[in-house]
């Protein structure tokens, strides 16, 4: 437990750090700040299966298919209601225009009026039909179940992929969506140094190394057609774009592998860029959940 509250504790610090540096982001960043918080101690304490590698075929990774693909990582038996209750507290903190969803949300889980797990069981499209079935018969808005469901996800996909990334060989993957959960990444890592790129995914947390010189999103690959922005005289803070797919990521330029940072927290540091890009008519690869619309 004592892991667990250090943690987080260095979690709200790296917060009030962020803010300092982006007074921009400031109520974006406390507007989740309740949720992040609550999805960090979860995943810190929740006791969860670890994912089961089993299905796991390096021939069928080297070709592109992610793990979730291959092998089940939501099972019936998760503890779908406890990690919901515990979340919906947190979201109704951070977003009080959200009140009314979340109670009758609140009220659906705990009489069981819906499964939870409905949404998982199937593949992605299959939820969103779910979401968009509850919506109409339970009065709340789509919105509200999408930003819910993405942070459920997101604790039980990052409980497991710190298991699952240990039989990852990193040879083994070449595109630019995540090997575990197939996710776009939603901000990127150029280190100091070597200069590679690693990409993360908001979803699961996976990190992994990627080519410079190729886009993560449409696989184009050369200089030509790639753009590196920076922000005044801030190197650090970089979006690197596309011109053939008119895609965008976020990126954190000259990173010391030793920096203790939350890639989650920088990338919502650095939301108006995001504001910035979408002026430009460009989208960003990954939508986490300060994106959706
Ligand atoms: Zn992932
Ligand atoms: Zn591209």
């Amino acid at each position: 437990m004592h892991r667990a509250d250090d943690r987080l504790k260095t979690l709200e610090m790296m917060i009030d750090r962020i803010i300092g540096k982006n007074p921009h982001s400031k109520e974006i960043i406390n507007a989740f700040r309740p949720v992040m918080v609550e999805r960090n101690r979860l995943v810190e304490t929740l006791d969860l299966s670890p994912g089961d590698p089993g299905g796991m075929d390096g021939t069928r990774l080297k070709s592109g298919v992610p793990l979730i693909k291959q092998a089940a990582l939501f099972h019936s038996e998760d503890p779908w209601e406890d990690i919901a209750l515990s979340l919906i507290p947190a979201f109704k903190q951070g977003f009080p225009d959200l009140q009314d969803d979340l109670d009758t949300l609140q009220g659906c889980i705990k009489n069981k009026t819906i499964d939870l797990y409905d949404y998982f069981k199937g593949p992605a499209d299959d939820g969103e039909k779910i979401i968009e079935g509850w919506s109409a018969r339970l009065n709340i808005r789509v919105l509200s179940f999408r930003l819910f469901f993405r942070t459920v996800m997101w604790v039980i996909l990052h409980k497991r992929a710190r298991n699952l990334a240990g039989y990852l060989r990193e040879s083994e993957w070449e595109k630019g969506y995540c090997p575990i959960c197939g996710s776009f990444p939603s901000i990127s890592m150029i280190m100091e140094k070597s200069g590679q790129r690693w990409l993360h995914c908001f979803q699961c947390g996976h990190e992994w190394r990627f080519s410079r010189v190729i886009c993560p999103y449409c696989e184009h690959e050369g200089q030509k057609g790639m753009t590196f922005f920076f922000v005044e005289d801030k190197k650090q803070e970089a979006v690197y774009t596309c011109d053939q797919c008119k895609r965008y990521l976020l990126t954190l330029n000259q990173i010391s592998p030793i920096t203790e940072m939350d890639l989650d927290l920088s990338a919502l540091g650095l939301a108006h860029l995001d504001i910035l890009m979408r002026d430009k008519g460009l989208i960003p690869m990954a939508l986490p959940e300060w994106n959706l619309s």
